[in-house]
């Protein structure tokens, strides 16, 4: 039985350390973000936060912090939605 993949312990607490790292600036946008625990069962804010890889797992990214930014949902997610088709 495989678990879920979910917000591990050790990724909020990376996620966290990365937003205090960034005083909770949006690494995209540079707006405000704010902290929804894991666990969250509904639709994510917009604002809230969330980690980015600088450079993508899939182009041999880490999953180091000096490899992730802590960036709001909707700028992580529109920032993946371009270049796909438009
Ligand atoms: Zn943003």
């Amino acid at each position: 039985m495989r678990r879920r993949r979910r917000d591990s312990v050790k990724g909020r607490k990376k996620r966290l350390s990365l937003c205090r790292k960034q005083a909770w600036k949006c690494a995209i946008c540079g707006d405000e973000m704010i902290w929804i625990p894991s666990g969250y069962e509904g639709t994510p804010e917009d604002n809230h936060a969330t980690t980015e890889h600088v450079v993508p797992y899939a182009n041999g990214g880490s999953f180091a912090l000096t490899n992730l930014v802590a960036a709001h949902y909707k700028c992580n997610h529109d920032r993946h939605a371009r270049g796909r088709s438009g």
